[in-house]
């Protein structure tokens, strides 16, 4: 067996890549290994969202130039390829700056990958064309025993691609137009993920709810209707979604979380800035009073649901007035946990262009005050559910001999002193404390 090492940037979409291409290469004879020195294929999955993303790409290419020599100092091949949205943006450009790649592939060739990495081995290739073809009707299951070695919970993408255009975002560009994938394609993947052991599915789309994949009539059909099929599966414990736009959740959706258990009271509503002016430069196609809106309605469905969302501080022509807007909504809306960025140019988007761009040090320091609020709110959160008692889906071993740890609906790990035959079982936890990034409970008998 040949070793396929794989390093993966950004977002869960990127995770799920990963696997994909692990599956795609197990057919080629590649097995995966966590030791990079083993490694006969390194592939970088990488993230162009933010400038630091590619760079951090460039300076690991960097340190893999030195590895690669020494390996060959040694008798031994290693193949270098990049895989993942640089890829799609740069292509050639990568090959210039870091003649040490063989390979460089776009997110829409994954299923090509065997012949892709047949032909590296003579030359030089890049392909980041979008095929006519379905890649994930060509992609390979995943084998049982490689979903039980990768645990009881799992993404599956659903839909790639984005026709939304927010003018700082690069993912229309490189992920392409939204594409949904049919319904029952989705349905068996979540079966044989089932098979495998899978308990928690969290169904992945660069605007997941923007959904509307084709069922076997051949109807366009909802995010709510998909989950609604995905939760007839037997043995199935657990939903989630994940990133939704608030344009996109329709009242399928919200009546969804109103009316399944299954899927969990958690979800990552993404807002960017609260001044609707900002948000018009966005094109994020919403007004703060329509957010706010938004997750009244959401909160009266399903009242015990947390939100947790992402941020962007120093969009070009925010002023002051504008950033305490977004403090504002956050206040507000009262976050579980949220990401929040310094705006980063991203080449070919129209924010680039915009002749109104931010000092450096003047988003740096909007970004201190929003995560401090931030992460008072989530301090507050997580303190909050001291006293409840949650369903824990048990993962693993805990830190300390005779934990084991496990995940509540709110994704905060939940550590508990129990017996290791529980893993793999949900629980009804009572919480007692919490530390600075897990909660502490008690089985309740
Ligand atoms: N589709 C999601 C949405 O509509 O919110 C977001 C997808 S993007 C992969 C994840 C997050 O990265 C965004 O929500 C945004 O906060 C951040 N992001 C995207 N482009 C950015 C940029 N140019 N600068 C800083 N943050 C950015
Ligand atoms: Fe990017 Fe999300 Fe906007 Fe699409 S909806 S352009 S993925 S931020």
């Amino acid at each position: 067996m040949k070793k396929l090492f794989i390093k993966t940037y950004g977002c869960q979409m990127n995770v799920y890549d990963s696997d994909r291409m692990s599956d795609a290469l197990a057919a080629s004879g590649y097995e995966a290994t966590t030791e990079i020195n083993d490694a006969d294929l390194v592939v970088l999955n990488t993230c162009h969202i933010r400038e630091k993303a590619a760079e951090k790409v460039y300076s690991e290419l960097g340190r893999l130039r030195i590895l690669r020599q020494s390996q060959e100092a040694k008798g031994k091949k290693m193949m270098i390829g990049i895989a993942g949205c640089v890829a799609q943006a740069e292509g050639e450009e990568i090959m210039r700056r870091a003649p040490v790649v063989d390979l460089v592939f776009g997110p829409q060739s994954y299923h090509k990958l065997p012949e892709l990495v047949g032909r590296a081995a003579n030359e030089k290739v890049v392909e980041t064309d979008f095929p006519a073809e379905d890649k994930f009707e060509h992609l390979p299951k995943a084998r049982k025993e490689t979903t039980i070695a990768r645990g009881l919970t799992s993404f599956l993408t659903v839909q790639e691609g984005c026709d939304k255009f927010c003018s700082f975002c690069v993912v229309p560009y490189t992920r392409g137009a939204e594409v949904s994938r049919p319904v029952a394609q989705v349905v068996a993947e979540a079966q044989n993920l089932v098979d495998g052991g899978v308990k928690e599915i969290t169904l992945l789309g660069q605007n997941v709810n923007a959904y509307h994949g084709l069922d076997e009539q051949g109807n366009s059909t909802g995010l709510a209707e998909l989950i609604y099929r995905l939760a007839d599966i037997k043995g199935l414990e657990r939903l989630r979604y994940t990133t939704s736009h608030p344009r996109d959740m329709d009242d399928a959706l919200i009546e969804a979380h109103r009316d399944l258990d299954m899927l969990m009271p958690y979800l990552h509503l993404p807002v960017q800035a609260g001044s609707d002016k900002i948000l018009k430069a966005m094109n994020r196609q919403h007004t703060a009073k329509e957010y706010m809106e938004l997750i009244e309605r959401i909160r009266a469905a399903r009242p015990d649901l947390a939100l947790s969302g992402d941020f962007i501080v120093g969009f070009p022509g925010e002023t002051e007035e504008d950033f305490e807007a977004t403090l504002q909504l956050v206040k507000d809306v009262h976050y579980a946990a949220a990401y929040s960025f310094k705006y980063s140019t991203r080449p070919g988007t129209p924010g680039a262009e915009m002749d109104n761009q931010v000092p450096e040090e003047v988003k740096y320091e909007r970004l201190q005050r929003l995560q401090e609020l931030l992460n008072a709110q989530q301090k507050e959160f997580n303190q909050s559910c001291v006293g409840k008692t949650f369903p824990i889906l048990f993962e693993k071993k805990g830190r300390d001999e005779g934990q084991i740890v496990g995940r509540s609906p709110y994704l905060q790990p939940v550590q508990v002193e129990a017996d290791l035959s529980l893993i793999g079982t949900i629980q009804p936890v009572s919480i007692y404390d919490t530390g600075k990034f897990s909660l502490f409970g008690k089985i309740v008998t």
